[in-house]
């Protein structure tokens, strides 16, 4: 609501360590409601903070943004090799923000990462569970933690779950080995420079059987 927006703005561009006495921010994720402490990531340039029983990160809007100006670029994002390591499972239930107590939601990653990250719909806050942070750093994707809620990442990452289900679907169609060898020959096709002929063969072909 634009009205609570324009309420928040000036809090979320002070700095971070004088907003908020500390020991009034629990963790979104243990139901004791355990305080949150200053840990800062990325070589104490990025303020952030901790929860020390479940190790997840509370980051700031404006903190990340001051800190990306200092890194002043955006690397680029590393290709899929394994999936990345989690640390801790990712707990079900409501979670609210440590800073202004609205109820974060969910986003999905997406590009070969399989945990989902969770941002405060007012402040923009974003939280991550144990090893997240960890886990988007090795694939590059920690600099892009804002772009991630945007609607334009989360359409690209609902076409990505679409085709991987697609793909998930004639795998067990075709069975193990004829989907690696259809897999093969599409790769084949698409890099071909007489793609088109080619289809149009395969498909002469196929109408005279
Ligand atoms: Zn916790
Ligand atoms: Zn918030």
């Amino acid at each position: 609501m634009p009205v609570v927006r324009r309420e928040i703005a000036p809090e979320r561009h002070r700095s971070s360590l004088l907003v908020i006495d500390p020991r009034s921010m629990h963790c979104p994720v243990c139901k004791e409601g355990t305080s949150l402490e200053p840990a800062p990531l990325e070589e104490g340039k990025l303020a952030a903070w901790r929860c020390s029983t479940c190790n997840g990160h509370w980051i700031r809007n404006a903190d990340f943004w001051r800190w990306r100006a200092q890194v002043g670029h955006n690397t680029p994002e590393t290709p899929v090799t394994e999936p990345p390591a989690r640390t801790a499972p990712e707990a079900a239930g409501l979670r609210l923000c440590p800073d202004c107590h609205h109820v974060l939601g969910r986003y999905k990653v997406g590009h070969g990462i399989g945990f989902t990250v969770d941002r405060c719909r007012n402040c923009d806050g974003a939280w991550l569970d144990g090893g997240e942070w960890e886990a988007l750093r090795v694939r590059n994707l920690h600099d892009d933690l804002p772009r991630i809620f945007d609607d334009e990442w989360q359409r690209a990452v609902k076409r990505e779950v679409q085709e991987q289900t697609t793909e998930e679907n004639f795998r067990r169609r075709l069975g193990d080995a004829d989907y690696q060898r259809a897999q093969e020959l599409r790769t084949w096709l698409d890099a071909h420079p007489k793609r088109s002929e080619l289809f149009a063969y395969l498909q002469l072909k196929h109408r005279r059987d």
